[in-house]
């Protein structure tokens, strides 16, 4: 079977020895074993950069002759907003997408994240950390294993006492973690430098995000990673997590952030615009212009979402992505006229 390795690209990625750098698996194969999947948060309406990276999730799947699932990332509750999860499969299907197997939902993976958790615990490489969120800022990183703070802690250290719930933290490693992204080419990180020790569940009892996505990507199987770029930092820690709970490591490719004419990010929380689902045509066209399908892979006989994403579909190609971390639309509209 031929395989391709999405990410190898010639970038001369150069490793020192306390480097690991992560050989992202066969993403395609011969097409079938392609998963990919788009996973949002249900924190509001989709809107155009949201369905940029669905889209682009999509087409790479069908692309692959593979499988494209969709996640619902609640497992944050206390920012879910009532009814989003709904919208967002409504929107989905407008714009002519739906998962190809039912629809994974955090808020009902405990169990999963509990299993990994332990298995990160009984390898000694998970810890309970009472930590306050004051301490650690005055540290800068968490390094380091806790110590447990007295039964009775010192007035005004900001310490919660031993009987108080921990969060639970992984114990970051003295060494750099690669990977080279399909887009944004190799990027590493020192996660004990720069990222200190992370974690894994929330005093409060809610599931990290790195902890939860890393578990269920495995266990959709998971192929390449379609996303935008603000999830590159993320990235290193989720391969660490996969190391140790021995899952195999996904392709990524981070597409740019769409940024609106100031600058900002576009985002559920901002006032970017929901895309219409009443009207889906001309967002779509828009969201596959800019991921440079050209024009005449988008023909106005496309009537439907359907139609249309079949039109683009022989013509998206990664490479005709911008590779920045972020570009605002009006440049990514130049770079499509150009
Ligand atoms: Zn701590």
């Amino acid at each position: 079977m031929a395989r391709v390795y999405v990410g190898q690209m010639n970038h001369g990625f150069k490793t020192g020895t306390q480097s690991t750098v992560t050989r992202p698996r066969p993403a395609a194969g011969n097409g079938n074993g392609y998963r990919g999947r788009f996973a949002p948060s249900p924190t509001g309406a989709l809107h155009l950069g949201s369905l940029l990276v669905a889209v682009a999730s999509w087409l790479r799947a069908r692309q692959h002759g593979g499988t494209w699932l969709v996640r619902i990332e609640d497992v944050d509750r206390t920012r879910e907003v009532s009814g989003a999860s709904r919208q967002i499969l409504n929107t989905l299907a407008a714009f002519g997408m739906t998962s190809d197997e039912p629809v994974m939902y955090q808020s009902q993976r405990d169990e999963s994240y509990q299993q990994a958790l332990q298995t990160l615990i009984d390898a000694g490489q998970a810890f309970a950390c009472h930590c306050s969120r004051a301490r650690i800022a005055a540290r800068g990183r968490h390094r380091g294993r806790c110590q447990l703070p007295a039964r009775n802690p010192t007035p005004g250290t900001g310490e919660a006492g031993p009987e108080s719930r921990p969060a639970w933290r992984l114990l970051a490693p003295e060494r750099e973690i690669g990977f080279v992204d399909a887009l944004q080419g190799p990027f590493q990180q020192h996660l004990r430098r720069d990222v200190g020790d992370f974690v894994l569940k929330r005093r409060d009892g809610l599931w990290a995000y790195q902890l939860a996505v890393v578990v269920d990507d495995a266990a959709q199987g998971i192929t390449e990673v379609v996303r935008g770029a603000d999830l590159l930092d993320s990235t290193p820690r989720q391969i660490l997590l996969q190391q140790v709970l021995g899952l195999a490591t996904p392709a990524y490719a981070h597409l740019p952030l769409l940024l609106d004419e100031h600058g900002a990010k576009l985002s559920k929380q901002s006032r970017a615009l929901p895309v219409d689902a009443a009207a889906p045509l001309p967002a779509l066209r828009q969201a596959l212009r800019l991921l440079g399908i050209p024009g005449s892979h988008l023909p106005a006989t496309a009537t439907t979402p359907e139609r249309l994403l079949a039109a683009a579909l022989p013509a998206f190609c990664l490479r005709q992505i911008p590779t920045a971390r972020s570009l605002c639309s009006a440049t990514w509209a130049a770079v499509d006229k150009g």
